[in-house]
């Protein structure tokens, strides 16, 4: 029991865990791939601003070139004092850029010393330029009053003794317009700045950086090249990059949202395959459980029909009942409990080689009761004659009942061995007809089978005859030699009797000394000749006593026949009686036969 806790305990442990560590995992996943989103979107920033950088820088490049070229020729001229044409060659110069929409010459104290026809004037304070050049050759320089602030870009020629350099303003509208080529995603904005932070050009187009600008002063002073970072006070990511080695920056700001909506559609597709798997984990977890519940109830189920099997077992086996199975149709026993197979003297396993007719003493009964029970019958407690393994007979009660399953049909025989019961009841019934003094039939055994005989000899016209026998002066013999030797003489008389007459003959005591006999098949000579030599037999016979003395005695004997008009057993008994009166009253040790005495001695007399 406490083992299935603790597996239960287990299972519900491992489940938690997988569930934990799926969330864990999922959390991986969502911080990795936010991570993944955000670096993409740094990447990609980083991506266009390194490719505008190109491009502004090339064009810049251009302008320097041409800015050579300007102060290549300039020289020669300015040198020659031909200063009338400097406008219109400035001119033609300016025509060249169209990055540029001026283009001029100063001199060295920051004086204008010619300019492209045609064009607005510079808005700039040309001073500051100075300085930065005398240190670099090139110089961008941002400033003027209008806004967007005007860019230029000087540069000095390269021989040290000149005395002039050329400036170009950058296109306000150029710059707006480079930007503008940039593929951007949407809620992104890229911006020209200088490092005052002023926007040269924006694109969508801004006037102002507001909260940008705090943000941006920092990297820009400790003059950053590159950087990207979160914004601390808006939701939106800031990218930077210098423009080559000029104090021009370009900046992106991309919104958080907008780069973070294809980690948030992954995000929820991820939430909703976590959440499936851990609906999943808890279902399988659930029915896992359920199943567990069930096979421990099933198995506790098996253990409970198990036992109870083993107890039905263990009682059919010890029950005190023979059982006996056997399988339609050969009839093959399948299964003979312990007492059974004592019943028959079998071992168990022997007995299973037999069929079940062959422990029936005859297969007749056998195959009326498999029939009765074949047909729905059931046969209860039919008293039958079953076979020991030796061959001997014994009586059994026997009770069947035949069974139908998938297996086929199954004849259950149960057996009761009654043998004891019987032999009781024989006794019983021996001790009810039988006159224990001398063995022979009692008086009222006699009566009932001498009056069915009766019966039996009338109906089919047959002989018989009754013998009755009183022996002679017995009151002496009780009196001379005591009443135990009476007894001894009552039995010699019955010996006497049973070897003299037939084994058909029905002899019986039927009073203290007095016999009688039930000849069938007998004419009334007949009788009369058996009379005659058993009266003579016990007229030889001797008795010797253990004191040495000899007993002798004798006994009449009265006959009569049976008539075909005697109603019952009593009316040859009397003739047979009269004729016995007669045999003693005319001397005893004599035969009489009622049909041979004078009509006046068959009248009945008192004895
Ligand atoms: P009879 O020749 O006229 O028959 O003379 P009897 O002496 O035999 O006279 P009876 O037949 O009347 O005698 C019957 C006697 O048998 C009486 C009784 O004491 C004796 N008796 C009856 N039953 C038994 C018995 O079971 N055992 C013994 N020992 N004597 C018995
Ligand atoms: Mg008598
Ligand atoms: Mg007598």
């Amino acid at each position: 029991m406490r083992w299935h806790r603790n597996r239960i305990t287990i299972t519900v442990a491992l489940a938690a865990m997988i569930g934990f560590g799926m969330i864990l995992f999922l959390a991986y996943q969502v911080s990795a791939s936010y991570r993944a989103a955000e670096n993409h979107a740094r990447g990609q920033s980083a991506a266009l601003l390194a490719l505008q950088e190109a491009q502004f820088k090339a064009q810049f490049r251009e302008v320097e070139l041409q800015l050579t070229n300007t102060n290549l020729q300039i020289a020669p001229l300015l040198t020659a004092g031909q200063s009338a044409n400097l406008g219109s060659t400035l001119q033609q110069h300016l025509q060249l850029i169209p990055q540029a929409d001026h283009i001029a010459l100063i001199d060295l104290r920051g004086q204008l010393l010619a300019q492209a026809e045609g064009a607005s004037p510079f808005e700039l304070d040309f001073l500051p330029l100075l300085d930065q050049l005398k240190q670099q050759g090139i110089v961008y320089h941002t400033g003027g009053s209008g806004q967007p602030p005007e860019l230029i870009i000087g540069l000095k020629p390269a021989e040290q003794s000149a005395s002039f350099l050329a400036l170009a303003r950058i296109r306000p509208g150029h710059l707006e317009q480079a930007l503008a080529t940039s593929r951007l995603k949407s809620g992104q904005s890229l911006y020209l700045l200088d490092a005052q932070l002023r926007i040269l050009a924006s694109t969508p187009r801004q006037s102002n950086l507001s909260a940008l600008e705090a943000e941006l002063s920092g990297p820009i002073k400790q003059k950053q090249r590159r950087g990207a970072f979160l914004s601390q006070k808006s939701d939106q990511l800031i990218s930077l990059q210098q423009i080559g080695a000029s104090p021009l920056y370009l900046v992106s700001t991309l919104p958080t949202p907008s780069y973070l909506a294809e980690w948030q559609k992954k995000l929820a597709y991820y939430t909703t395959a976590a959440s499936l798997m851990l609906l999943l984990t808890a279902v399988m977890a659930y029915y896992f459980w359920r199943s567990r519940r069930l096979t421990q109830n099933l198995k506790a189920k098996e253990r409970k029909l198990s036992a109870s099997e083993t107890r039905f077992k263990q009682m059919i086996e010890t029950t005190p009942v023979g059982l006996v199975l056997a399988r339609m149709p050969d009839f093959y026993i399948t299964y003979i409990n312990q007492h059974a197979a004592k019943m028959f003297g079998l071992p168990q396993a022997a007995a299973l080689s037999k069929r079940a007719f062959e422990l029936y003493y005859d297969r007749v009964d056998f195959l009326h009761h498999s029939e009765d029970a074949l047909a729905g019958k059931a046969v209860n407690n039919a008293e039958c004659i079953l076979r020991h393994k030796e061959g001997n007979p014994f009586w059994a009660n026997v009770s069947m009942s035949a069974s139908t399953s998938n297996d086929g049909t199954t004849l259950l025989i149960g057996l009761n061995d009654i043998t004891q019961r019987k032999q009781l009841e024989d006794e019983l019934k021996r001790r009810a007809t039988t006159d224990s003094l001398s063995g022979l039939a009692n008086r009222a055994y006699f009566m009932e089978t001498a009056q069915q005989e009766i019966q039996r000899t009338k109906r089919y016209q047959r002989r018989a005859c009754i013998l009755m026998l009183d022996i002679d002066f017995f009151k002496k013999i009780n009196d001379n030699y005591g009443h135990q030797t009476g007894d001894q003489v009552i039995r010699t008389m019955a010996n006497l009797c049973r070897a003299s007459l037939r084994d058909i003959d029905l002899i019986a005591r039927i009073g203290g000394e007095e016999f009688t006999a039930f000849l069938p098949e007998t004419t009334l000579d007949e009788a009369y000749l058996a009379a005659e030599r058993l009266r003579i037999r016990i007229e030889e016979n001797v008795i010797m006593l253990d004191d040495g003395r000899e007993i002798r005695f004798t006994s009449s004997i009265g006959i009569s026949e049976i008539m075909p008009d005697d109603p019952n057993v009593d009316a040859p008994l009397k003739r047979a009686d009269t004729a016995l009166y007669a045999s003693k009253h005319s001397g005893r040790n004599k035969s009489t036969c009622f049909e041979h005495l004078p009509t006046d001695e068959q009248a009945p007399k008192d004895s």
